[in-house]
């Protein structure tokens, strides 16, 4: 699904910025192009203004001053006295004739008034030789009418040089357009798996979620169904035992359902933090008071270290904390051998954070095993999970910690066992 998805938003990705470019690029190219043939023109209307300014100041005109003017092919001319051509033009192929012809014909149909005109003008203009596309050559006419008689000048300047040079920079601009495109192509590609790489990732964590969940609850269900089909056939006492199974497996079930709920809302930022002034002391005695005597069943010695002097009240919700600290130690008490100790303490740091550290001198974590523990249902150890341990208490608790703009994280005591640090803004 999300390879299509992927496909889908690399096109659309590309596509739009394809169009956007192609636009872009053939406005550029338009306007270079008019720049060009504009500037070319004014090139071409001042070289005519030369040529006829010194056409009309000889008296005599010659071959070789024609030939000169004609400047190796780059102008045609094309001269008459009363409508008679000069001996000059019968050097013309039959094409350059044919041109000749085609530009007094375009000529006469765009400026018809011309020929009202009594004095000696000239006029510049562009055709196509061809009489269709764009224009490939400029034209000049001069008439000279002083006097009794009246001359006439045709000068073309085929454009082949300019049409090149517009077909060079086509060329240029639709190979750096593919070039962009290719570009846009794969960077529209990399930019879209980038950007929906975490949507595949939390896709991949709730598959976990919801494989291990299952894993998880089967456990429970799995005995509850012994029991009841054993209860049935028992009597008595164990009877009552295979109740009481029940009932236990059940509450169990009910915890791991509630702990995933909770996740769920986190998930979904549905948590609502109720902040209040919090004394953090009399909360850590009172977690300390809760497992005193799970403690002392398992002979741990649990110790609350607190501050000699008042510690200022801590906006938090005293319940998540609460839950944080219930977490903590129940994971410190599970995981410390009988004889071990159990050190509580609260201070606050050099920035005024608080900082309420749970430390055992239990098995510890390993090192590689500290970044996964944070993790929904991970254990350090599964041969060595517990009751009751599903691998969603440090997530839970490190999950409310965020949502205070706090921190949970976790040390190895010196000598042995862990120590977990929250800290509270
Ligand atoms: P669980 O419910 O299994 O304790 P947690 O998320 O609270 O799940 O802890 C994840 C894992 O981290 C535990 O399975 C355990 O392996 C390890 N762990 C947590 N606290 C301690 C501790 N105080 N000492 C040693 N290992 C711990």
């Amino acid at each position: 699904m999300f390879r299509k998805v992927h496909l889908r938003l690399a096109g659309l990705c590309a596509g739009i910025t394809a169009v956007i470019l192609l636009a872009m690029s053939l406005g550029c190219l338009y306007v270079s192009e008019k720049g060009l043939r504009d500037n070319s023109f004014i090139s071409f209307q001042n070289d005519m203004n030369t040529v006829i300014g010194n056409l009309e100041q000889q008296t005599v005109i010659t071959h070789e001053w024609l030939s000169k003017m004609e400047d190796h092919g780059k102008y045609l001319i094309h001269l008459t006295d009363n409508g008679v051509p000069f001996f000059f033009n019968s050097r013309s192929s039959d094409a350059e004739t044919l041109l000749f012809e085609t530009a007094l014909r375009e000529y006469e149909t765009r400026f018809p008034d011309d020929t009202q005109t009594e004095d000696s003008f000239h006029t510049e203009f562009s055709f196509s030789a061809s009489g269709r596309g764009a224009p490939d050559h400029y034209a000049c006419v001069a008439v000279d009418r002083r006097g009794s008689g009246s001359f006439q000048a045709l000068i073309l300047a085929p454009q082949l040089q300019l049409q090149r040079q517009i077909r060079m920079q086509r060329i240029l601009f639709l190979l750096l357009d593919a070039a962009a495109l290719c570009a846009l192509g794969l960077f529209a590609w990399h930019f879209t798996r980038i950007l929906l790489e975490p949507l595949e990732e939390s896709r991949r964590q709730q598959a976990r979620f919801v494989s291990a969940a299952s894993h998880e609850l089967r456990t429970p269900l799995a005995v509850i169904l012994s029991c009841a089909s054993a209860a049935e056939r028992a009597d008595g006492t164990k009877r009552r035992h295979f109740l009481e199974s029940i009932r236990s497996e059940g509450s169990r079930m009910s915890r791991l359902i509630d702990d995933m709920l909770l996740l769920t809302r986190a998930d979904s930022h549905g948590w609502t933090i109720r902040r209040e002034p919090t004394e953090l002391d009399t909360l850590l005695l009172d977690a300390c008071e809760t497992f005193e005597p799970m403690a002392s069943e398992k002979r741990l010695r649990l110790t609350p270290f607190l501050p000699g002097h008042p510690v200022p009240a801590c906006r938090c919700d005293r319940e998540r904390i609460y839950q944080v600290l219930f977490i903590l130690l129940h994971n410190a008490v599970s995981y410390t051998p009988e004889g071990g100790q159990i050190r509580v303490s609260l201070d606050l740091d050099e920035q005024k954070k608080f900082r309420i550290r749970v430390a055992d001198d239990g098995i510890g974590i390993p090192d590689a095993e500290k970044a996964h523990i944070f993790e929904r249902f991970y254990r350090a150890d599964q041969s060595r999970s517990q009751k009751g341990h599903f691998g969603l208490g440090l997530c839970i608790a490190s999950e409310i910690a965020l949502a205070h703009r706090g921190s949970l994280s976790v040390e190895d005591t010196p000598g042995g066992g862990s120590t977990f640090l929250l800290r509270l803004p």
